[in-house]
């Protein structure tokens, strides 16, 4: 979705509702990977405050991805809200990192989203918070199989033990 801010620009109190569909590309990010098979909702508003537009916004949805324990397809809700700044050009900022400086009047609500999602998007999805995972050594799903290799060790200080007894 894109908006245009030049209503609200150099317009002190006025402000913007922002009501509609953010759609992201599905994607891989830091390991997982996020299938978006539907747009998701954003609701929020954008205010001019004493020249500066606060963007203050709600984005709801879901999307699929793996356990990251034992591999198995997941969906996973999606809930977060998030806050931006945004400044025109010529405004001075102290620190502009923590805006977005905008180039020209129209926004792309999407990439704003898509940068928060990635901020606030959990590093951990697991299909149960209990989720067991893959046996190390067989690869067998320990959630519904109970295989005989669960004794080895796998920490490899271990095995410089047992190669000192073997003899
Ligand atoms: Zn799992
Ligand atoms: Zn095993």
């Amino acid at each position: 979705m894109e908006l245009d801010l030049i209503g609200i620009l150099n317009n002190n109190g006025a402000s913007l509702k922002v009501d509609g569909t953010v759609s992201f590309e599905n994607m891989e990010f830091s390991g997982t990977e996020y299938k978006f098979s539907a747009p998701l909702s954003i609701q929020g508003k954008i205010a001019n405050v004493s020249g500066v537009l606060e963007f203050t916004a709600h984005v709801t949805g879901s999307a699929d991805t793996f356990c990251d324990r034992c591999t198995k397809p997941i969906g996973i809700e999606i809930d977060y809200e998030f806050n931006e700044t945004l400044v025109q050009a010529d405004t001075e900022v102290e620190d502009a990192d923590d805006v977005i400086i905008l180039d020209e009047s129209v926004i792309n609500v999407d990439d704003i989203a898509l940068n928060n999602f990635l901020t606030n998007c959990s590093l951990q999805h697991l299909c149960t918070p209990d989720c067991k995972g893959l046996c190390q050594v067989c690869g067998a799903d320990k959630n519904t199989e109970n295989c005989s290799c669960e004794e080895k060790a796998v920490d490899p200080r271990l095995d410089v033990l047992n190669n000192l007894f073997k003899d």
